[in-house]
């Protein structure tokens, strides 16, 4: 039997245990040990599979040893068929259609800031997801919890980006981005210069959740009206008990109810200034409510489907946020992530004064 790529299968099974929302540590064994038989020669690694010692080379251990040593004869690791066989039910109806609409996604983390993986890591797998674009949003300077980047540090990643995409495929780009804090006093947390530059701007409330309606309706009304913001993320900013959340951070405790602010004012700026309301994809957001999406819908807003990726396996999250657009009645037309890249960008450049 012709021998299996085992880097494919480790990275594979990497992407199953995040989209299945596993614990970090479990996903990263994999991880690490597909960097560890990348960087081995074919030779050293199957006289090391033959002879049973791929578990001491370091970031190997047993489990990820028997996926390289079944890979490497041809078969499917056991692992990996486990995972593969309780991946979802297929979605049905509008929610495939709206899936299989969407071209990218605009709201997505690296370590650069809270994310697990490397810009390349995300790239690859949406290629694999099939995009033909990823919006790179990593954090603003003010959310230093999540190391939002600096100015500088964003500049940096601006230039990474730009190697980093002469070496993606024919067909896919990242595009650049921030999910950039909206502050207090509705000002976003980032130079003007940089978010002018910036292929997408995601703007979102992080601090001061609590604020009241009329100070919280304010704020927002303040950053959709900056021409620079072009998508509102996780509009209320609640928190929900994830359904077979894996991740400490993600199970039990942990929610948050949504904000308060006058809906009918924030989506009618939305539709007045041509910004697009973000439907947050992750387990533990699930924002906007269905309620609120509905009333969106009707507002006559635009939307963009977003995973909120931190990791690789979860850019396939958007399934989540299409069952519920779908349920809602979103129309396939006005979600700007099911736009080509380029009719994207001139929409988002249309309303930053030519950015
Ligand atoms: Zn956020
Ligand atoms: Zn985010």
């Amino acid at each position: 039997m012709a021998s299996r790529d085992p880097v494919a299968d480790l990275r594979r099974i990497a992407f199953l245990l995040e989209r299945a929302n596993e614990a970090t540590y479990r996903v990263r064994a994999f991880r690490s040990a597909a960097a560890t038989v990348a960087a081995l020669g074919p030779a050293e690694l199957a006289e090391r599979a033959a002879a049973g010692t791929l578990a001491e080379l370091s970031g190997v251990g047993d489990v990820t040893a028997r996926c390289v040593t079944e890979s490497l004869a041809g078969e499917e690791p056991v692992y990996l068929r486990r995972l593969a066989a309780t991946e979802g039910t297929d979605l049905q109806g509008a929610a495939a259609v709206l899936r299989a609409a969407l071209r990218g996604d605009c709201h997505a983390h690296s370590d650069w800031s809270d994310g697990g993986s490397p810009i390349e890591e995300m790239a690859l797998a949406a290629v694999e997801i099939g995009h033909e674009y990823l919006v790179l949003t990593d954090h603003s300077p003010r959310l230093t919890v999540a190391r939002g980047l600096t100015a500088a540090r964003l500049r940096r990643q601006l230039d990474h980006v730009a190697k980093v995409n002469d070496a993606l495929p024919e067909g896919f780009r990242i595009l650049t981005g921030i999910e950039v804090d909206i502050l207090a006093d509705g000002s976003l947390d980032q130079e003007d210069e940089l978010l002018a530059r910036l292929d997408v701007v995601v703007g979102s409330v992080h601090s001061n959740l609590r604020d009241d309606s009329a100070r919280m309706t304010r704020r927002m009304l303040a950053a959709i009206e900056n021409p620079h913001l072009d998508i509102l993320g996780h509009l209320t900013g609640r928190k929900v008990a994830a359904a077979g959340a894996g991740d400490k951070a993600h199970r039990g405790g942990r929610t948050r109810p949504p904000s308060d602010f006058d809906l009918t004012r924030v989506l009618a700026a939305c539709v007045e200034h041509g910004k697009a309301v973000e439907i947050n994809c992750r387990p533990d957001r699930l924002d906007p409510p269905k309620r609120m999406l509905t009333v969106a819908v009707e507002a006559g807003c635009l939307f963009s489907i977003d995973t909120d990726a931190h990791a690789p396996g979860q850019l396939d999250w958007q399934r989540y946020g299409c069952e519920r657009a779908a349920l809602c009645g979103v129309p396939v037309d006005r979600v700007v992530n099911s736009w080509p890249a380029d009719r994207l960008l001139a929409w988002t450049s249309g309303h930053s004064g030519g950015n």
